[in-house]
């Protein structure tokens, strides 16, 4: 029989740990960088203005109701989406072999694909998902759930604080062939660090040899570099090589739709004669699936963003409001670098500027960022991580004196 006092303890979750710390210290000007959400210069929430417009079109929607969706989602929202990461032109919509489904935001799709990986996927005895290290920590959680192996390739040095571009390629070339290789498709979570280009076309090569299945978690789109489709290169090259992957879709950071939880999972086959009736039978599983642990999705969340995708002003819009969440954080970057230059702060400083997204990784050690925690009221990650987006322009002085005073 079950024993409930047998139940053990489980560690708190280190994050939310930090916003609690943060949320009771009561000095005047303690800086939030753990929070892994947008600021605006105030450090508050930023409601996009084509999501207001959006709620209000939606509010005043007669004919509005809430019924359920259908189990795979919204399907105004699903095909937008796919347009939105593939490209409107993509073969791989043309030739009907992408099958999508709406989720619980980016972590269920990262769910709903390594669900449906653990189930069908058996490409050796030994499979098994390969992470980046670091990577952002839900995915270790997210893939034992349901079972799967994993291991982790290298991909953050510490001495450039950029890629380990030649452990990571080394450590994909070792895995057995077959292996699922987690990628992160722009602005990675949590160092900031993303390849080249030209280093990702040699990491599509060398899984492209080894057999790799690529899964991409894709949760910055248009938030990393205020381009949409440079956001997406990464994908779209991958495809374009006649890889089958899947992806992950947040719209969490985009759009700024953290707590409606609007995300979507998309399965893409290989171009083939046979494609089509793969990616039906595809969607069929992933309908069963989808069904036993959500039975349908979220609607809300869904229609704002339908809405945006589907009408060209209002995605044009939002792209402006993207390019001002973007602009910000590189704004931010380009600052905090030069004020830690101009004090001669030991170290190099490029990297902070080299990085992308909303997360840098800065190099600070533990005990420096417990030491910066203490003196200086400052909330970032053991890991020395910091949100670039909890900078702004009224404590980024602040911030980088408290720095510079750690190091020194
Ligand atoms: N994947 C990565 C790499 C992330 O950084 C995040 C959010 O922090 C997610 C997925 C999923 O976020 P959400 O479930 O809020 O869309």
């Amino acid at each position: 029989s079950f024993h409930a006092d047998v139940v053990p303890q489980a560690p708190e979750d280190p994050l939310f740990g930090l916003m609690a710390a943060f949320r009771k210290d009561t000095f005047e000007n303690k800086v939030d960088l753990g929070i892994g959400a947008y600021r605006d210069n105030n450090a508050k929430p930023w409601v996009l203005p084509v999501v207001k417009k959006a709620d209000e079109i939606l509010r005043s929607d007669p004919n509005l109701n809430h019924e359920y969706l259908p189990i795979a989602g919204l399907q105004e929202f699903t095909s937008a989406s796919q347009k939105l990461i593939l490209g409107a032109d993509s073969p791989a919509i043309k030739e009907r072999r992408v099958t999508s489904l709406q989720t619980i935001s980016g972590t269920g799709a990262v769910h709903l694909g390594a669900l449906f990986l653990s189930k069908f996927y058996h490409p050796n005895t030994k499979r098994a998902v390969y992470f980046s290290n670091p990577t952002w920590v839900n995915h270790h959680q997210i893939f034992s759930n349901v079972h799967l192996p994993h291991h982790t390739y290298p991909y953050f040095s510490k001495k450039t604080k950029g890629l380990d571009f030649e452990g990571m390629i080394e450590s994909i070339e070792n895995a057995p062939e077959g292996s699922i290789i987690l990628l992160h498709a722009c602005a990675h979570n949590p160092t900031g660090v993303d390849p080249t280009q030209d280093q990702w076309k040699e990491i599509c090569k060398v899984m492209q040899a080894k057999k790799h299945f690529p899964f991409f978690d894709c949760a910055y789109q248009g938030f990393a570099s205020g381009d949409l489709n440079k956001d997406a290169w990464a994908v779209r090259y991958f495809i374009d090589q006649g890889f089958e992957l899947c992806i992950a879709q947040s719209y969490a950071k985009n759009f700024g739709l953290y707590g409606e939880r609007a995300g979507c999972f998309h399965f893409v086959t290989g171009p083939s004669p046979d494609a089509e009736n793969i990616i039906s039978r595809i969607a069929s599983q992933l309908a069963i699936l989808q069904r036993s642990e959500i039975s349908n999705p979220p609607a809300y969340g869904a229609r704002i963003a339908s809405l945006v995708l589907n009408d060209a002003e209002l995605f044009a819009e939002w792209e402006d409001n993207l390019r001002t969440m973007s602009g910000r954080i590189i704004d931010m970057r380009r600052t905090l670098r030069s004020k830690l230059e101009e004090m001669g702060t030991p170290g190099t400083w490029n990297h902070i500027t080299d990085q992308i997204g909303m997360f840098s990784f800065t190099g600070l050690t533990e005990k420096q960022v417990l030491k910066i925690r203490e003196d200086a009221h400052v909330y970032m990650t053991k890991n020395g991580r910091i949100s670039m987006a909890g900078l702004n322009t009224h404590n980024i002085e602040y911030f980088a004196k408290a720095v510079d005073k750690v190091i020194r």
